[in-house]
């Protein structure tokens, strides 16, 4: 993605202005929520707010139950290509354990994989892509350089692009649906059914460059602090591989630490959170419950919701886009959304949106949406 050349100079300087010209910018450029939780992300040609309440509304828009036997195959090749590779890694550290394996390289791999694993949850996600609370300029600063760590691309393309899939969500222009692709739809038999699976949750990341994501990015070209993350992208994702080698080094005093903290706390830690990562776009659109109704297939799963720090109660996150918090009941564990509230606690957080109990309770019953709708900041 073409990158903005308007800023420059110290990133922990840039002027909260910046962050209050894009959150004026985007309501009108793209219909982020920030006044409405109940309208979905993106203004937009096929799923404006307004439509996008309208499918919720029209019982002829809503996604059909059946499942039909191309679903089910499709659901079964994304279960196994999701769960193996974790099985792998787990037989993987038994085998290695005391050889090349060992606590140290534990607390790398798993300290690493949560930083930069909020820096994308937290920080892309629901600050960047969604505006649902406010933080100071170092701080978004911070969130998005752990987030560029997990090697998923830059920031504000990144942000495009997850716009993108709200707007078109399981229809023709989502970036990554296991449903539809990019002429319609993946047809039947077992070779389009896996071409579909495998699209969803990597595959898409290798296609053509999406045109138009510049009209996603307009708001974020104007917030400093993202712009230059943006543009620091290779030298956080070098730090992202060099920070675990060093502490492996420095925890053992070897020059195997550091090879060993590269390859787990570096190497294995990005395809554990990319994994993870990529089962919100493939899985929690095939497997779970949809207590919502929304316009597209997106589903709850309890189990991406634990691994993914919350982003698992992804129809939650479809029904109301803008809220910080996806886990809405309260055995739905959210972890991102608690790292939120001790930001709040410690001043680094405000303006955290999520939506109240009379608009949960509307959306969830498929009874009135959209006039009036509220968005309560928890401050
Ligand atoms: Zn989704
Ligand atoms: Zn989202």
């Amino acid at each position: 993605m073409r990158r903005s050349d308007a800023h420059s100079g110290d990133p922990l300087q840039c002027e909260e202005r910046t962050l209050v010209a894009a959150r004026d910018v985007a309501p009108r450029m793209f219909g982020i929520g920030l006044a409405c939780e109940g309208s979905a992300v993106m203004s937009a040609q096929a799923h404006s707010p307004a439509s996008i309440a309208d499918h919720a509304l029209n019982p002829s828009a809503r996604v059909h139950r059946a499942i039909s036997p191309g679903e089910r195959k499709l659901r079964i090749i994304n279960l196994g290509a999701v769960l193996i590779p974790f099985a792998g890694l787990v037989i993987a550290i038994v085998l290695l354990w005391g050889v090349a394996f060992s606590a140290a390289y534990l607390y790398i791999l798993l300290g690493m994989s949560l930083v930069t694993a909020f820096g994308v949850t937290v920080g892309f996600h629901r600050l960047c892509t969604h505006r649902s609370f406010t933080t100071p300029c170092p701080v978004r600063y911070a969130l998005a350089a752990a987030g560029s760590m997990a090697v998923q691309g830059p920031v504000i393309r990144w942000c495009a692009e997850h716009r993108r899939h709200h707007q078109h969500s399981d229809s023709m222009g989502d970036p990554h649906s296991p449903h539809v692709s990019a002429d319609g739809s993946w047809r039947e038999g077992l070779w389009e059914t896996l071409k579909g699976a495998y699209h969803a949750h990597v595959g898409w990341l290798f296609a053509p460059p999406s045109k138009g994501l510049g009209k996603y990015a307009r708001d974020l070209r104007l917030d400093e602090a993202l712009v230059r993350c943006d543009r620091h992208f290779h030298m956080w994702v070098l730090a992202g591989l060099l920070i675990p080698a060093v502490l492996g080094a420095l925890i053992t005093m070897s020059w195997i630490g550091l090879l060993l903290g590269f390859l787990w706390g570096g190497l294995v830690r990005v395809l554990l959170v990319h994994h993870i990562t990529w089962s919100v776009n493939s899985v929690c659109h095939l497997w779970g419950s949809r207590p919502f109704e929304t316009h597209d297939h997106s589903r709850n799963n309890p189990v991406v919701g634990i691994l993914g720090l919350g982003e698992g109660w992804h129809n939650n996150h479809h029904a109301f886009p803008t809220s910080a918090r996806h886990g809405l009941r309260w055995w739905e564990l959210d972890v991102s959304y608690l790292l939120i509230l001790a930001m709040r606690a410690l001043g680094l957080a405000k303006d955290i949106r999520r939506p109240d109990k009379p608009r949960i309770a509307s959306k969830r019953r498929r009874s009135t949406v959209g006039s009036g709708a509220t968005n309560t900041p928890d401050s």
